[in-house]
C-alpha cells in the first residue's frame, strides 16, 4: 500500500544558525520550539548536523568571521534546501548591513528563499515564514520527485 494521502515523503528537518546576532532573534526562533509555539507539529525536528537539515533558519547579519562557516552550512545540507533569513538583520544587515566586519544580510552570501521581517521577529511571523518555506520545499520535492 502507497503512503496516505496528503501525508509528506518525509519531515522537514530544521537547522538553526546565528551568523552574529545580539541574540533577540535567536530567542524567538527557539521559542518556535517550545510547546507554546510547537512547529513539530508540521513536522519540523530541530538537527545540528546540515546534512539532516532540509531548511536553514538564519538570524543576524553575515559577519566576515561566519562568511566562510555559512557558505560551508549551506553547500553541506541536502537538497531540496530551503533559506529563511530571520529577523531584519538576516534579511538586510539592518544597521549593520555596512560595518567594518559584516557582509550585510544572508543573500550576500547563500540564497534567500523567505524573508521574515521584524527587531526582533516575533514567533508568529516566524512561523509564517516557516509555512511558506514548507510550501515551498514540498513543491521543490515534488519537482524533483
Ligand atoms: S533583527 Fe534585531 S533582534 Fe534580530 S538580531 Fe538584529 S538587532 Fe537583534
Amino acid at each position: 500500500m502507497g503512503l496516505v494521502q496528503g501525508a509528506r515523503k518525509r519531515s522537514p528537518w530544521i537547522l538553526h544558525f546565528d551568523t552574529g546576532s545580539c541574540n533577540g532573534c535567536d530567542l524567538e526562533v527557539w521559542a518556535l520550539l517550545t510547546p507554546r509555539y510547537d512547529v513539530e507539529r508540521f513536522g519540523a525536528v530541530n538537527k545540528a548536523n546540515p546534512k539532516h537539515a532540509d531548511i536553514l533558519l538564519i538570524t543576524g547579519p553575515v559577519t566576515r568571521k561566519c562568511e566562510d562557516r555559512l557558505r560551508n552550512l549551506y553547500e553541506q545540507t541536502s537538497g531540496p534546501k530551503l533559506v529563511v533569513a530571520c529577523g531584519d538583520c538576516a534579511s538586510t544587515g539592518a544597521p549593520f548591513h555596512n560595518c567594518y566586519n559584516v557582509c550585510g544580510g544572508v543573500d550576500k552570501v547563500i540564497p534567500v528563499d523567505v524573508y521574515v521581517p521584524g527587531c526582533a521577529a516575533r514567533p508568529e511571523a516566524l512561523i509564517d515564514g516557516l509555512v511558506l518555506a514548507l510550501s515551498l520545499w514540498e513543491k521543490r520535492m515534488e519537482e524533483e520527485g
